[in-house]
């Protein structure tokens, strides 16, 4: 763990000053107000607690990160039948993009592209009845924090622009792959994804990742073992959209980003990274995030390879 906490410390303040070539997302608004210089890093491990420097306390918008743990609740209730409604296999295309979806017949590639996404908020609208609030509560006992909530503004920022997001979800429906209304299917997909949390809560709600899907401070199974598996697989193949492949050579592990600014990967049995800085390469994740995780895996020797 001292080796881990100095190394983590040294690159750190080696990214520190680092020449940041991204872009805050601005396409929804409100997530450009945010100070594109915070930066912050937190690793949770089962045995040595966690470790949180720089702006691992700034609550920022967690974006599709969320989508991974509305999949968790679908895939709770529905199992492999999941899977007749999206695929699991890597889209090579942007996050919200649109190509594939007309070609394949409203079936989207993955749960954690948009359209995937919006067809997982369409299950789990059905199947929950109080999806917003069951979603939020979901949240709030990984990380034992009462205090996480939706940010407010960036749904409504988001809700006002989100021409594509509607535009994915008419294609699908159009070929009965949405069986809600489509309207409360957006705005619950446009909560999830304005879901707030910092470095350090998300860290401690994803640990369960890297503990056979085992919430180890209750003990509550989160995912059976098996199921666990698949969804570090799912993480690991489109975690990225069409930088899955360049993540999993750079970095080589399971994860998931955020247009916020903020990047999760998981080393099974060891440990929950996040780090967030908010501006994005032309892919949409965190340009200065990728370079921090590709030095801590190289550096560390860490890799599920
Ligand atoms: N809410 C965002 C969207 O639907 C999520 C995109 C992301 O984080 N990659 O566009």
């Amino acid at each position: 763990m001292e080796n881990i906490h100095s190394v983590l410390n040294g690159i750190y303040n080696k990214f520190a000053d680092f020449e940041d070539k991204g872009q805050k997302a601005t396409y929804i608004p409100e997530l450009a107000n945010v100070d594109e210089n915070l930066f912050g890093v937190s690793l949770t491990t089962l045995n040595h607690g966690q470790i949180n420097i720089g702006d691992a306390h700034q609550q920022f918008s967690v974006q599709s990160i969320s989508k991974v743990l509305l999949l968790i609740m679908a895939y709770n209730v529905e199992g492999e039948k999941l899977w007749k409604r999206v695929d699991v296999e890597p889209s090579g295309a942007a996050f919200n993009s649109m190509i594939l979806l007309e070609l394949e017949k409203g079936i989207p590639r993955n749960p954690l592209i948009n359209a995937g996404a919006i067809v997982i908020a369409d299950i789990v609208f059905t199947h929950f009845k109080n999806p917003e609030d069951d979603f939020i509560k979901f949240v709030r006992r990984l990380t034992k924090d009462d205090s996480i909530d939706y940010d407010i503004k960036v749904f409504e920022s988001e809700k006002s622009v989100g021409y594509r997001n509607y535009a994915l979800i008419n294609m699908m429906k159009s070929f009965g792959n949405i069986t809600n209304t489509m309207d409360e299917v957006m705005d619950f997909y446009f909560k999830i994804c304005s879901l707030s949390m910092n470095c350090a809560q998300l860290s401690k709600a994803f640990f369960f990742f890297a503990n056979d899907g085992i919430d180890p401070f209750s003990k509550e199974v989160i995912l059976t073992p098996g199921r666990n598996r698949r969804i570090n697989a799912i993480m690991l193949l489109c975690g990225f959209y069409d930088e899955a492949g360049e993540f999993a050579y750079r970095v080589g592990l399971p994860g998931k980003s955020g247009v916020g600014g903020g990047i999760l990967a998981i080393l099974p049995n060891k440990y929950a990274v996040v780090v967030f800085s908010p501006k994005l390469n032309e892919k949409g994740n965190s340009y200065r995030g990728m370079a921090f995780l590709e030095c801590l895996t190289t550096e560390l020797s860490d890799s599920v390879f």
